[in-house]
């Protein structure tokens, strides 16, 4: 009989979030929609980041191109983000019509490279052209250099918006994620660290972004007695039965973020005495990381990482490469790339392995053994 799989990042659902998702049911069939639920996310997730508000979506992509084009993304301007991310980042950055460029990432951690990409909006800048955001990825649940970042782009007067879809309850030099700049965003879809089975939220102290973010993601009604509309707008709400397993789960955030340390500082103690792996992030030391998923980079010309999932796979482990570079991706095949390099190096070698906070102690132990029996035999 084979061992079930072990999955890469499932969501940790109990008891509470299914009273909470049955509760905000029997809200409905007793004729009235409670709006509370959405509103105490709303408190809870502003609370958590140190933001002033907090605006409850459909989803991460939704609250970035919300986030985008009140910033003033269009036609004929440029946005910058990392290379290294996933599709959603350059996916809403598409979805305005501004032009994404793309930065290569930085050895330590994978996130963006903060130096190439300020050096690039000074190159962008003496063409002329307009950037309307610097949109800097957290990568796996660890801040971007945001002590590089969030001056540089002051200075240069470019807005600067987080994609913290993976990094919330994180930190940077004591802040949390998604406050830096001008807005945040987090994704609360399945595989993420806190999830609502799929949602997203907004994050800023700027009132008029978040008015104008709310006024969007209703179809930008106008406030009048009857339906009128000036500008485009969409349907991004989300729901009340999300925001109360949101809830539920914010309640147990600490819990969630305690397991995927633990799991993080298991396989940073099975992989110590092995010189070729290198944990992503480990380096800095700093604590900061909400460790939503571990990543590894092996230091071994032979070492590929697309094999390497697939020899996992064949023993019920579900590994997973990098994202791959969205400079390498087809549909993004006519964007510019600043670099590069690295983030190619970084999808070669690099995996995620199986962090969901139900992780067992067992389970971690057959993924580091099948693993290292694996590049032992390479
Ligand atoms: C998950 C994710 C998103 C998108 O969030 P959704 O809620 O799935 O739309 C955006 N950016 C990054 C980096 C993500 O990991």
């Amino acid at each position: 009989m084979s061992s079930p799989v072990i999955a890469l990042s499932v969501p940790d659902l109990g008891p509470a979030e299914a009273a909470a998702a049955a509760a905000s049911v029997d809200v409905v069939r007793g004729g009235k929609v409670d709006l509370g639920a959405i509103e105490q996310f709303e408190r809870g997730i502003a609370e958590v980041t140190g933001c002033r508000y907090a605006v409850a979506l459909s989803s991460g992509t939704a609250a970035l191109h919300l986030a985008l084009i009140h910033l003033g993304a269009r036609p004929g301007t440029v946005v910058l983000t990392s290379s290294m991310t996933f599709a959603a980042t350059a996916n809403a950055i598409r979805y305005t019509g501004a032009e994404p460029v793309f930065v290569d990432s930085q050895a330590s951690d994978a996130n963006v490279n903060p130096h190439l990409l300020l050096n690039a909006a000074d190159q962008l800048l003496a063409q002329g052209r307009e950037i309307a955001a610097a949109v800097p990825v957290d990568l796996y649940g660890r801040c971007a250099d945001y002590s590089v970042l969030e001056p540089g782009l002051r200075e240069r007067g470019i807005p600067l918006l987080c994609d913290a879809a993976e990094s919330l309850g994180a930190a940077h030099n004591g802040r949390p994620a998604g406050s830096f700049g001008e807005a945040g965003v987090f994704s609360f879809n399945v595989n993420k660290l806190l999830t609502t089975l799929g949602g997203g939220m907004l994050v800023s102290d700027d009132e008029d972004l978040v008015a104008h973010a709310r006024k969007l993601a209703t179809q930008a009604r106008e406030n009048v007695p009857w339906y009128e509309h000036t500008e485009l707008g969409f349907n991004y709400r989300m729901t009340h039965t999300s925001a109360a397993i949101g809830n539920a789960q914010l309640a147990r955030l600490p819990e969630l973020l305690a397991a995927r340390r633990a799991i993080r500082d298991g396989y940073a103690g099975h992989f110590a005495d092995v010189p070729s792996v290198r944990i992503l992030g480990r380096d800095a030391g700093d604590g900061g990381d909400n460790c939503w998923l571990t990543s590894i980079v092996v230091n071994d010309p032979t070492f590929d990482a697309a094999a390497a999932v697939a020899a996992l796979q064949a023993e019920g482990i579900e590994a997973r490469q990098l994202w791959k570079p969205m400079h390498l991706q087809p549909v993004y095949a006519d964007a510019t790339v600043v670099g590069g390099e690295l983030a190619e190096d970084l999808f070669a070698r690099g995996l995620n392995l199986p962090s969901s906070s139900v992780l067992t102690d067992s389970e971690l132990d057959r993924v580091v053994e099948r693993l290292t029996r694996w590049l032992d035999a390479q």
